[in-house]
């Protein structure tokens, strides 16, 4: 047996290596592979995207998805399985990534991503998940813990603040820290506490001015010493700035090879004594553990079962879809009946996935057109017209082939009983790299939609998009429209099943579908300018905003309809474990068919003395129901589901008082609500000696002896004045003292402040 033959530990290959050998550790050998030590017997370890299918590159290397890759299973982008709101689900789809990831000798999928949905006009909303927190990190969670079953990790990313295309290497994202921990850093801690992904992969872009790629209080205080994050920090593909004060930061891994510059800044940077050797120490030993982590599963690929992942990807693209609108019940197509007109290329050429460093080749693509055609085969005719080119010419797009296009789709359309419309964004429209211009679908799309509306009324739109579109201009004139996101490599199948009723709607927006763009809280600060993109909506991020300002909304967050009908009933608020709050309700299937329904609950702070949103997002879960069936659906909230980053004392903090526990369908269809009332933290906001009379009164401590002192003076009857008092206690205390004859000294002030 040689040496090599012997694997080591962690700690004990750190021992044994070189200064060079550490440095060069620190960066990846080329565009996929992390460095191996021959001589030692660490391997290179193979990390490659990811989330929502394997991109394991053929031939050739670029990181925005240019080249070909090895075939593997696309299911959903993030966009549509969030819609699911199914953590069972998401956690077999990790699974499934989790194998072919292990069976292409893989060590890390670089994925999920859990970034915020900003702005509807991000170019990558397509592949993350929602506008809310809470939602975002407990479906990734699911998922990185199904991948991880399988002996391979995740790269959770792009940490943090990196919610835009634009300038998205350099931009600054500037926002206050108790947004950032209430609204964009979330998701990451939820995931990172319940999952401990392998890596958490930083992003490009700059927080407050400081590159995520060298923050120390982002890749380190925060992630690894509040949240007790043990793996590997990467960088995303060409994020590091400079490289040591990256390393110090906590940012252990560059990715791509930097073709030796990083390596040769590093061992200048610990010649000079500007890197110590536990920074370089510490930062090598996480890659040495990674290859320790993925080492079993290297030596045992494993088999892929290709159609068993193909017909998961269609139960996930069920999942997926959210039907927004059913009226007349024009769904599900009958069995039998007249023609079905199915109108729009993408019927016929999906558009399933987005573009970028996410793109997947399938192992096999459904098309809906097909699907539908086995689904009614014999009992219903099905014509065809394509309607549009998808990638139209805009010179092209009224001409004379748009318009026989039209004139096409127009005809079956009149002679059918039904229309099923196939819209949606062609891929130039949304991509990673760029941002949007707008939420609108192609105009001869929409030039289409109102030929063929005016031809046949029972028009049902089907639409493909992975961020929002505007369904303000034309939604009331159809009665039906189905949300199919990207539906992944089976997403054709899957909308037949839906149209056909052989599967029951049941996703539910992530996202709220705002009636006009302009409506959306980061008009005015999205995308920025020089370098800077201001936060100034805070925590009114989604609904949050929609709701605080009354806006009326397309289609609310959390809405989805089912061809079934759900009842709530007694809802029971109880004291849960460990200062939480339990939330039990029943929920009955009312209507004739099986079906899903996700209960949600959001907390609304009744009495408390800092903003909140009007109610958040902090519970959910799913339910399947047969006809008439009732299950009892228990929701735990936890202590952090009431609280708010104190901003003053740098805390987690739980007011005392009244809160609201809203159980609904949606945002906006709240179906039974209560109350419960929790003693609080007691954390109250430090007081100072310029703090105004009316914080030192509500002070538990220093109030009562303030008070005292006030008493039996001609100042409390000015203090406590009904009508001026009011005026009087916005006075900082330490001003009061000065004034003549007020019964509390300057010099008294620090010794009423309690130590
Ligand atoms: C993307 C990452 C991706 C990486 C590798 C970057 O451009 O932002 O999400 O994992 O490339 O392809």
């Amino acid at each position: 047996m040689t040496d090599t033959d012997v694997t080591r530990s962690p700690a004990r290959l750190l021992a044994e290596l070189t200064l060079e050998e550490k440095a060069a550790l620190l960066d990846g050998s080329d565009f996929w592979h992390t460095e191996p030590v021959e001589r030692l017997g660490v391997p290179a370890l193979m990390v490659t995207d990811g989330p929502h299918g394997l991109r394991k590159q053929a031939e050739g290397d670029d990181h925005l998805g240019l080249t070909n890759s090895v075939p593997a299973t696309c299911f959903p982008p993030a966009a549509g399985l969030a819609s699911s709101w199914d953590v069972d689900l998401l956690h077999r789809v990790g699974q499934a990534l989790g194998r072919e990831t292990r069976a292409e000798g893989v060590a890390v999928l670089l994925g999920p991503g859990v970034n915020m949905k900003r702005s509807p006009l991000c170019g990558r909303n397509f592949e993350y998940f929602s506008e809310d927190p809470v939602l975002a990190g407990d479906l990734a969670a699911a998922l990185v813990q199904g991948v991880q079953s399988q002996g391979v990790g995740t790269s959770l990313k792009h940490f943090a603040a990196n919610n835009q295309e634009t300038q998205r290497m350099t931009v600054s994202a500037d926002v206050d820290e108790r947004t950032l921990r209430e609204v964009y850093l979330t998701a990451f801690e939820r995931v990172v506490r319940t999952a401990q992904p392998w890596t958490v992969m930083c992003s490009y872009n700059r927080i407050n001015g400081v590159y995520a790629s060298e923050d120390p209080w982002l890749l380190t205080d925060v992630l690894r010493g509040e949240w007790g994050f043990s793996g590997l920090v990467v960088s995303d593909w060409g994020a590091v700035n400079v490289r040591e004060d990256g390393v110090r930061a906590g940012l252990d891994l560059e990715m791509p090879s930097s073709s030796g510059a990083g390596t040769q800044r590093i061992l200048e940077a610990v010649s000079t004594g500007s890197l110590t050797t536990e920074d370089l120490d510490r930062a090598v030993l996480r890659v040495l553990e990674l290859v320790e982590k993925a080492r079993p599963a290297l030596a045992d690929p494993g088999t892929v079962d290709v159609d068993a992942h193909h017909a998961l990807a269609r139960e996930a693209a069920r999942a997926s879809a959210v039907l927004l609108k059913n009226e007349d019940r024009v769904l599900p197509l009958t069995a039998t009946g007249g023609t079905i007109a199915v109108v729009g290329e993408f019927a016929r050429t999906p558009r399933y996935q987005g573009a970028g460093s996410s793109q997947v080749n399938p192992t096999r693509l459904d098309d809906a057109l097909t699907a539908l055609r086995a689904q009614f085969d014999g009992s219903r005719e099905v014509t065809f017209a394509a309607g549009y080119v998808p990638e139209a010419d805009p010179d092209d797009a009224a001409g004379e082939g748009a318009r026989a296009l039209v004139a096409e789709a127009v005809e079956q359309a009149a002679a059918a009983d039904v229309v099923v419309l196939f819209l949606g964004l062609p891929a130039s429209y949304e991509s990673e790299g760029y941002d949007r211009e707008h939420t609108n679908l192609p105009p001869e799309q929409l030039d289409l939609l109102q030929a063929v509306v005016a031809a046949n009324p029972r028009t049902v739109v089907v639409l493909a998009n992975g961020s929002v579109v505007n369904l303000e201009p034309w939604q009331h004139s159809v009665p039906a429209v189905l949300e199919g996101w990207l539906g992944g490599q089976a997403g054709g199948g899957a909308v037949a099943d839906l149209l056909s009723g052989v599967a029951n709607p049941s996703g539910k927006l992530a996202e709220t579908i705002p009636v006009h763009y302009r409506d959306n809280p980061t008009v005015g600060n999205f995308p920025g300018e020089h370098g800077h993109v201001r936060y100034g909506e805070g925590l009114l991020i989604g609904y949050r905003w929609y709701d605080a300002h009354s806006l009326p909304v397309a289609a609310a967050f959390g809405h989805g309809l089912s061809y079934t009908t759900f009842g709530y009933s007694d809802l029971r608020v109880e004291p849960g474990a460990a200062g939480g709050v339990d939330v039990h309700v029943t929920v009955t299937n009312t209507g004739e068919v099986a079906g899903a329904e996700v209960v949600q609950v959001y907390v609304a702070d009744l009495d408390a003395t800092v903003f909140r949103p009007d109610a958040e997002l902090k519970g959910f879960a799913r339910v399947h129901l047969e006809p008439g069936q009732a299950q009892e659906v228990s929701i735990a909230l936890d202590e952090r589901a009431f609280s708010f980053w104190h901003s003053a004392t740098g805390r987690w903090v739980v007011e005392g008082g009244e809160f609201g526990v809203r159980v609904g369908a949606s945002s906006r269809d709240v179906r039974l609500a209560s109350t419960v009332t929790l003693a609080g933290d007691g954390v109250s906001v430090p007081l100072q000696v310029d703090s105004e009379l009316d914080v030192w009164l509500a002070h538990p401590s220093a109030g009562p002896l303030v008070r005292e002192r006030l008493e039996d003076t001609p100042w409390a009857g000015m203090v406590f004045d009904p009508q001026h008092g009011a005026m009087m206690r916005a006075i900082p205390l330490v001003r009061l003292t000065r004034f003549p004859g007020f019964p509390i000294a300057e010099h008294d002030l620090p010794g009423l402040i309690p130590g």
